[in-house]
């Protein structure tokens, strides 16, 4: 990526941004982020991955909206919306192989100035977040703690392309390989399912 100074998408305008003055001037900004450029997203990425530097692209967009204030007066309430999209390489918690896992953000937050307010505001709306607003708001680490948050609470594939010898074998012998450990390619899930069923939990070290 090259530098572009005085542009408001480049990454070091993007660490410390404005946001009071982009939701005023109801502002939109766009960029691209690489995985390297987020380093706990890059601690989620398996070493064996095909690609560990996927791309996201991110769209920003400042708003406000006239809201009644505590002490009875109108004034604007500044807003910024913000979406993410890309692919990150995650490791599939059922046959332990690096898969594709597609990722989508789409949050809207409504910025207030302390941490005190943050918490007072009622969660009332499910569809609007609170944060709290800076003069060098870094827009990189909301990015990046947006696509951490949804992340899938157990990474894997809709249909694992085959199984994990550990998950075949699966601490029985024997009865283990049935349905044939040669010629499976696309196992049935729930057979995998059962598999770990079988298996005894306290013991989940394969
Ligand atoms: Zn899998």
């Amino acid at each position: 990526m090259t530098q572009n100074p005085g542009k408001p998408a480049s990454p070091a305008d993007l660490r410390a941004l404005d946001l009071y003055e982009f939701a005023e001037n109801k502002r939109q900004a766009a960029g691209a982020l690489r995985v390297a450029q987020l380093p706990r997203m890059l601690a989620e990425v398996p070493a064996d991955a095909p690609d560990r530097d996927t791309v996201f692209t991110w769209q920003g967009e400042g708003s406000t909206q006239p809201e009644l204030q505590d002490d009875g007066t109108e004034a604007p309430q500044p807003y910024v919306r913000l979406a993410v999209h890309g692919s990150v390489w995650l490791m599939c918690q059922r046959c332990l192989s690096p898969y594709s896992q597609h990722l989508d953000v789409d949050a809207t937050y409504r910025i207030v100035a302390t941490e005190e307010e943050a918490d007072e505001y009622p969660l009332e709306d499910d569809e609007v977040e609170v944060i709290v607003g800076s003069r060098q708001f870094d827009l990189v680490d909301l990015i990046e703690e947006e696509l951490l948050l949804s992340l899938p609470l157990v990474p894997k594939h809709n249909v694992c392309p085959k199984v994990h010898e550990s998950l075949i074998s699966g601490g029985e012998e024997g009865e283990a390989a049935e349905g044939g450990e040669n010629d499976v390619e696309k196992p049935n899930p729930f057979a995998v399912l059962e598999k770990l069923k079988k298996s005894d939990p306290d013991d989940k070290k394969h």
